[in-house]
């Protein structure tokens, strides 16, 4: 490496990670994300030295998760709570200052007194990030792309051991979910033409904000940069406790804010670029899609996909076919997705491409109810709701079936269906008011769009609900009464949090595969979005975070997007994406049909007039109403891009027409798992250090997605040993077991090391007393005791076949063979 880029990766790695901070279990710190690699000539090139040398602490945050303990912590927090409570009532009533004051250092106290309970309670849990990545490194899992050119930033290669770990946790989340659940798979196109991302919203809306330095040009992702920036006011011991009450608020704000509102920050805090302390520009709307032209003309306009969802949506109407016209069904895709992110800095876990696996669950939008949720209701999972965010709590364990259904009190849940929000807006409509505070901005666009026509006020509505739902518990008692008719609107049911069966019938499948591939529940958790962050058109949301140690990071989002991208794409492609269901009464209903001049249309549209057809038979009322209009005033109405005229649409007709079917649009619920995030945190999860060495570290990966399942070490290179060998490892190709033979020289002792630091769950070591002793037989080796067993050479192919597929455990193992100890004969 030369030495500028040497010295430039060391300060970047400094700007980048800081000094050693615990991570709270507070909010998605997710990534920081600057770095000054861009001063370099040429600034597209990465550095190879991207090890942060660091250790972190991570016990807090596992800590305050663990149910024993966090009920010791309880009585803290609560006091802490009564206290902060009193502050905001003093405050809200105006006291004295030196009122306040003097309650603000009580708070400040209880604080101390939590805090410290923790720390004491805390067991050592460091992580070393820098030994991890050097092991990643070393045994090729995966790197920077074209390392030898200095490496690439946001781009990874994965090698022979990330290849098959990839593979592995694939085919896992292939059975758990094609297989068990019955889904279609699709493999859709890349190279998307712009009209299909035009429609999904992408075009338009698919941008982060960006500031530059004026002088240099670097580039910030301004939400990060903001964060970054209230992180140092934050950990500045002069800051005042208000200052940071003010700071944090603004935060949690962060992800709904326009670009003028963070423009104000960036001025109202004096905010300059972090690494040279220039000006920086006022920020600009970044599109995240790679442009691409499709084809030699450059005339079809296009992007790498963002997601792969769009392939799955856009296909609808065949697989609707293929299932024979009914719903629920629901469609997987796994392939790579594109985004041009702004600063990609955290590893894997902010690239450039990346692959995902997405389901889409069609279903009607007045049935969420999931025929398989009582074989999940009973598990216990961790909720971090956004009520609980908004009031200072943590996360808290309960089951999914608690979680979708309530239980105690009555919890004032989450409205998904036609019916409840048509409810809510018939509360709305006859209570015009707007929230008890200050109104953001948010709000104002949500309660405007309440006003609109049906249907587009019921995503909405769902989410002024759900921003309802997210007051803080003294703030909702202004509510009471209009809660109450609301529940009496809705039939009287109480709801829990989560928005309905299906949602959470996912939710805690993606909970068992998480767990199945060897994350680790304790670091697991449910968040479900603020109001600011979710999409308009979501009803709700919830996110799979897991813990490491660049804080939580979200690595499956789980949301119920209503009837969006398919209305999305009907509109726009002219094809209705929707379905029938009968009636039970017929119904007589009015209709305002187009009556076209086929002769002029096809003369005008040639091979497009069955396609202008088509869309004409799909008016609906208020559209053919609004053409016929247009075409009596302006003389001419574009639709799906066709211009047409009244002598092509001479009149329409209106009638009364009897049905017997009615088309509706279905809601979609959509897992999006982001691959390489889940691999990064699995590895983070199941990093170890031995005790006895700490130069000894490898991967407890569950033997399921262990990339290579079983070792085979024979003890010494005698030509008596191969025979065994051979036997051995044809008999384990037989069972499709990837197996690794290392007949080097090296002792027993550092062969087994070599083989953890990859992850191989099994070791086989053919000996002295294989060859001597009938029957032949060889010692069975796990990685994570490293306890031994000797077993029948012929026995370990089948045993190992069956702890890969983990049908077996290793206990059953030990119960059965005897515990080797040594070797009987040693020549
Ligand atoms: P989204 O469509 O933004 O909700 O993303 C779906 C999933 O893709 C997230 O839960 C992440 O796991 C993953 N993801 C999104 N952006 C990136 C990225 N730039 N790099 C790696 N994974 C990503």
């Amino acid at each position: 490496m030369n030495p500028l880029r040497a010295l430039v990766a060391v300060v970047c790695s400094v700007v980048q990670h800081g000094s050693p901070s615990i991570v709270t279990s507070n909010y998605v710190r997710s990534v920081a994300t600057f770095c000054p690699l861009k001063r370099e000539r040429n600034p597209v090139w990465g550095s190879k030295k991207h090890a942060a040398r660091r250790k972190v602490q991570l016990q807090s945050a596992v800590l305050a998760m663990d149910p024993a303990v966090e009920e010791q912590l309880a009585p803290l927090r609560a006091r802490c709570k009564e206290q902060g409570d009193l502050v905001r009532k003093l405050k809200a009533d105006g006291a004295t200052e030196i009122d306040i004051k003097r309650e603000v250092l009580e708070l400040k106290a209880r604080k101390k007194e939590l805090e410290d309970t923790i720390l004491k309670l805390s067991p050592p849990d460091t992580f070393d990030r820098a030994k991890m990545n050097d092991l990643i490194k070393r045994r090729f899992f995966y790197d920077n792309s074209f390392a030898i050119y200095g490496g690439i930033t946001g781009q990874y290669d994965f090698g022979p051991m990330g290849c098959d770990l990839i593979d592995n946790m694939m085919s896992e989340w292939h059975k758990h979910f094609v297989i068990q659940e019955r889904m279609l798979k699709v493999n859709c196109s890349i190279l998307t033409p712009e009209p299909v991302l035009k429609a999904s919203g992408h075009v338009d809306k698919f941008a982060d904000y960006m500031v530059k330095d004026v002088v240099t040009g670097e580039c910030f992702r301004l939400d990060h940069l903001i964060k970054q920036h209230f992180e140092k006011i934050k950990s500045d011991k002069k800051t005042s406790q208000e200052e940071k009450e003010t700071i944090e608020r603004k935060t949690t704000l962060l992800d709904g804010m326009t670009m003028e509102e963070m423009d104000k920050i960036v001025k109202d805090y004096k905010m300059k670029s972090p690494l040279t302390g220039n000006d920086l520009t006022d920020a600009v709307e970044f599109n995240l899609m790679f442009p691409i032209s499709i084809g030699p003309s450059g005339a079809l306009k296009g992007f790498l996909r963002p997601e792969t969802a769009q392939g799955i949506f856009v296909n609808f109407k065949r697989l609707l076919e293929y299932n024979q016209g009914k719903l629920p069904f629901a469609c997987a895709q796994v392939g790579n997705a594109y985004r041009n992110e702004i600063s990609p800095r955290t590893g894997l876990l902010r690239v450039r491409e990346f692959m995902m696996a997405e389901i889409e669950h069609f279903c009607d939008p007045d049935d969420k109810t999931h025929p398989k949720f009582s074989q999940i209701a009973d598990l216990q999972m961790r909720f971090y709701s956004a009520c609980a965010q908004m009031d200072g709590e943590s996360e808290k364990m309960m089951t999914i079936g608690e979680a979708v259904h309530g239980s105690g009190p009555p919890s004032l849940g989450t409205l998904s269906t036609p019916s409840e929000l048509g409810a809510l807006d018939f509360l709305l409509s006859n209570q015009s008011y707007i929230l008890g505070h200050e109104p953001t901005q948010a709000d104002v666009t949500v309660y405007e769009a309440l006003k609109e026509s049906p249907p587009s006020y019921l995503p909405h509505a769902a989410r002024w609900y759900r921003h309802l739902d997210s007051f803080k518990a003294s703030e909702r008692q202004n509510f009471t009464g209009k809660i109450q008719r609301l529940e009496e609107l809705t039939g009287g049911k109480y709801k829990g949090m989560v928005a309905n069966e299906t949602l959470g019938y996912y939710m805690a499948r993606i909970y068992q595969y998480l767990l199945k591939i060897g994350i680790s529940p304790k670091k697991l958790r449910f968040r479900q979005h603020l109001s600011n962050e979710m999409a308009h058109y979501a009803c709700d949301c919830w996110d799979a975070e897991c813990l490491t140690s660049y804080g939580w990071i979200e690595c499956v989002g789980c949301a119920d997007r209503s009837a969006y991208d398919l209305g999305q794409h009907s509109k726009a492609s002219g094809v209705r994406l929707s379905v029938e269901r009968p009636l039970k009464e017929p119904r007589i209903v009015d209709a305002v049909v187009a009556v076209p001049d086929k002769g002029i249309v096809g003369k005008t549209f040639k091979k497009d007039a069955k396609a202008v057809q088509e869309a004409l038979a799909l008016l609906s009322n208020e559209e053919a109403e609004k053409m016929d209009k247009a075409l009596s005033e302006a003389g001419e109405y574009e639709l799906n891009g066709f211009k047409l005229t009244r002598a092509m649409v001479p009149s329409f007709k209106r009638e009364q027409k009897k049905v017997h079917v009615e088309d509706y649009i279905p809601s979609v619920i959509e897992p999006s798992f982001g691959v390489g995030r889940v691999l990064y945190s699995l590895l983070e999860h199941s990093f170890r250090v031995r005790e006895d060495d700490d130069k000894r570290t490898y991967f407890s990966l569950p033997p399921i997605v262990a990339p290579v399942k079983v070792s085979v070490l024979p003890l010494s290179n005698k030509p008596e040993f191969i025979p065994f060998t051979v036997q051995l490892s044809n008999a384990l190709t037989e069972l499709n077991i990837s197996s690794r033979i290392d007949d080097s020289t090296g002792s027993i002792g550092r062969r087994y090391a070599r083989t953890d630091e990859i992850a191989i769950p099994f070791g086989v070591t053919i000996d002295f007393d294989t060859f001597n002793n009938t029957p032949h037989t060889v010692t069975l080796r796990e990685r994570d005791s490293t306890e031994q067993v000797r077993m029948p050479i012929e026995e370990v192919a089948p045993t190992v076949r069956l702890l890969a597929d983990g049908k077996m455990e290793w206990k059953q193992v030990t119960d059965k063979w005897p515990k080797f100890v040594a070797q009987e004969t040693t020549k």
